[in-house]
C-alpha cells in the first residue's frame, strides 16, 4: 500500500471558501495541499515545485484551467482533476485531448473530491515501498532558506540559523548558550533571552502555518530541540 502523506496537491481555485474547503477535506485525507488562486501563481508553483496531483478551476481571474492544462501537459504529466461550474464544459474536458484525469462539477462535496484524488493517485502512482517519511524541514543552504511541508518560511537571519541548527540534528537538544556560540558572530554581546525571544517567533511563523504543530520542543533548565518523530 502507498502511504499518502507524502503526496503533494496543488489546488488552483479562486473562490477562498471553495480552496479551503478543498484543503481541509485533502489534508484531512492525509494528503499535503497547497492552495493558489490565478492562474499565474500555478505556473509559476508548476515550475518551482513538484506535485503529485493538481486541482485545477477551469475558470480563472486570469486564466482558463484548460490553456493552463495544456501548457502543463507541454511539460509534465502530473495527473489533473479539473473543477468546472458548467456542465458543458464537461465535453471539452473529457472529448479534447486536454489530458485530464478526472473532473468534478461545481457544486461538488470537497471529501468526494479528496476521494477521486486518492484514486487518481492510487492509478497514476507506482506502489513505493515502505519508507520513513522525509523530515518536513529542508535546508537550501545556498539560499539560506527553509522550506516547512515543502513551503518556503519567511525567516530573519537568526532565526534561520537557529532552525537550521536544530533542523540538521532532530531530538538533540541545543542549550541556549550552545544555540548562541553557533548562531551568531559576536555571542558575548547577546543574552539568553535574545534566543527565546527568536524561539518564540520562529514558533509563531511555524504554528502559522500548521496550527497544532509544535516541532520545537523546550527542554526546561536545559535547552530546545526539534522534534524527531513525525
Ligand atoms: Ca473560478
Amino acid at each position: 500500500m502507498t502511504t499518502v502523506a507524502a503526496f503533494r496537491i496543488l489546488v488552483v481555485e479562486d473562490e477562498p471558501s471553495i480552496a479551503e474547503n478543498v484543503v481541509y477535506a485533502l489534508e484531512t485525507e492525509g494528503l499535503t495541499a497547497v492552495a493558489v488562486s490565478t492562474g499565474t501563481e500555478a505556473r509559476e508553483r508548476l515550475v518551482s515545485s513538484a506535485f503529485d496531483l493538481i486541482v485545477l478551476d477551469i475558470s480563472l481571474p486570469d486564466d482558463n484551467g484548460l490553456e493552463l492544462c495544456r501548457w502543463l501537459r507541454s511539460r509534465s504529466s502530473v495527473p489533473v482533476i479539473f473543477v468546472t461550474a458548467r456542465s458543458s464544459e464537461i465535453d471539452r474536458i473529457v472529448g479534447l485531448e486536454i489530458g485530464g484525469d478526472d473532473y468534478v462539477v461545481k457544486p461538488f462535496s470537497p471529501r468526494e473530491l479528496a476521494a477521486r484524488v486518492k484514486a487518481v493517485l492510487r492509478r497514476t502512482s507506482p506502489p513505493q515501498p515502505p519508507s520513513r517519511p522525509s523530515p518536513p524541514f529542508e535546508i537550501d543552504e545556498a539560499r539560506l532558506r527553509i522550506s516547512y511541508f515543502g513551503e518556503p518560511l519567511d525567516l530573519t537571519r537568526y532565526e534561520f540559523r537557529i532552525l537550521a541548527i536544530l533542523a540538521r540534528r532532530p531530538g538533540q537538544v541545543f542549550s541556549r548558550e550552545k544555540l548562541m556560540e553557533l548562531a551568531w558572530e559576536e555571542p558575548e554581546a547577546s543574552f539568553d533571552r535574545t534566543v527565546d525571544a527568536h524561539i518564540k517567533s520562529l514558533r509563531g511563523k511555524l504554528r502559522a502555518r500548521r496550527p497544532g504543530v509544535d516541532p520545537i520542543v523546550t527542554h526546561r533548565g536545559s535547552g530546545y530541540a526539534l522534534k524527531d518523530d513525525w
